[in-house]
Parts: C-alpha cells; structure tokens; sequence
C-alpha cells in the first residue's frame, strides 16, 4: 500500500447533527486534500456500538485511565479509580448515545490519514481540545459534567485512533460496495512526482 492510501474511519455522532454541523465538519477534512472515499448516515443499533468500541480489548481500561488523569490534573477526585470500572460505565454510556439519532459515518483516505484527522478533530474532552479542532471550536463538553449527569462526553466526532483500529472499524461499518475507489485531479498536486502545472 503507498502511504497515500491511508484510510480513516470518522462519525459524526448524533450530536453533531443536531447541532447542524454536517457541512462544516466535513469541509474541515476535505479541504486539506483529504479524499472521501465512503459516506453514508445511518442508525446504528447497540451491538454495533459495542462491537466498535471493543475493537481494540485493553480501550475499556484505557478510556478509564484517561479520565482518572484528567480529573486529576484537575484537582478533581474521579467518580472511581478502577479504570475497568470507569471505562465500563462510558460503554455503557456511549451505546446510549450513539444509537440516540442517526450519525454519519465516513471514510477519508490520504497520506497520514489517522494522524491528521485526529489532529483537526482534537482531544477528547472539548474543555482542553486545542482551538482551531472541532471538538475545540464548536462545543464545550467535560469529563465533569458528563460523569455527573451519567452521559458520555457530547463531542461531534469519532475519529480512528490508529491504523489498525481504522482498517477493523471501517469493515464494521461498510460493505465493499460502498467504498469508493477514484482518482481526484488534485491529487496530482498533493502527491505526483511531477506536478506539470507550466502553460504549454
Ligand atoms: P476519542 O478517541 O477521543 O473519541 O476518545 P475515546 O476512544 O477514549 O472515548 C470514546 C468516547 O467516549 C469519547 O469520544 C467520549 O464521547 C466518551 N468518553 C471517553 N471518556 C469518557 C469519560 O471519562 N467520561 C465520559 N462521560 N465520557 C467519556
Ligand atoms: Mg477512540
């Protein structure tokens, strides 16, 4: 595979199209030269969430990890401080959540896909996502408040954490069939060796 093939999985969570954000996420990642290769909105049922979220085995102790940090960081003691305790209680949480409304799931393909999609998406927790990524610029979600009223934290977004959490994630959510597989005139200028952009 040449690295301009990379691929990543990314969902515009239920929130995220309630609050009408469909088309500026999306113009988020194409206009750096991102390649659309998948696109659909969808109602996803429990199992799916699960299915998804437990890709990778060791994400329920690692998503409790990070929130047993961030309170700390903070100043704040967490609700536990089993992170299996933690991070079980937001799966549980975020099926809720994401099988709330329709979502829109994509598939962006390009040099660093993972990397750069997760870097204009931002952090996981919008009170400390940078400014400039979505979860920074267009909500204003914490551990805190989220924990307190039982709900996983509301940012837009789910965006592939790694390649091989992309590649089982994007066999989840989409057929062969609906993958789409083209060439964009751009990316001559992204990626070919010579651009060939003199006047005759
Ligand atoms: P992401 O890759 O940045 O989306 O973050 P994770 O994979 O670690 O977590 C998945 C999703 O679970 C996040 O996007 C949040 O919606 C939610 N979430 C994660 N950690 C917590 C938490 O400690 N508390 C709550 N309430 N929600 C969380
Ligand atoms: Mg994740």
């Amino acid at each position: 595979m040449h690295p301009k093939q990379e691929k990543t999985l990314v969902i515009i969570k239920p929130d995220g199209i309630q609050r009408t954000l469909i088309g500026e996420i999306i113009t988020r990642y194409e206009r750096t030269g991102l390649k659309l290769m998948g696109l659909k909105m969808v109602i996803a049922n429990e199992d799916r969430v699960e299915k998804h979220y437990t890709i990778d085995p060791e994400w329920v102790r690692k998503v409790g990890e990070k929130s047993i940090v961030s309170y700390d960081n903070k100043g704040i003691e967490p609700p536990s401080r089993d992170p299996e305790e933690l991070g079980g209680h937001v799966l549980r949480r975020l099926k809720k959540y994401i099988t709330s409304g329709p979502v829109i799931a994509m598939i962006w393909e390009g040099n660093q896909a993972v990397g750069i999609v997760r870097k204009i998406t931002g952090g996981t927790e919008p009170l400390t996502s940078d400014v400039g990524t979505v979860r920074g610029d267009f909500t204003i979600d914490s551990y805190e408040i989220a924990d307190t009223d039982d709900r996983p934290i509301r940012n837009l977004i789910h965006a592939s954490g790694t390649l091989d959490e992309a590649k089982k994630e994007i066999a989840l959510w989409f057929k062969k069939e609906e993958i789409f597989d083209y060439r964009l005139v751009q990316e001559q200028i992204l990626y070919d060796v010579n651009m060939d952009g003199k006047p005759e």
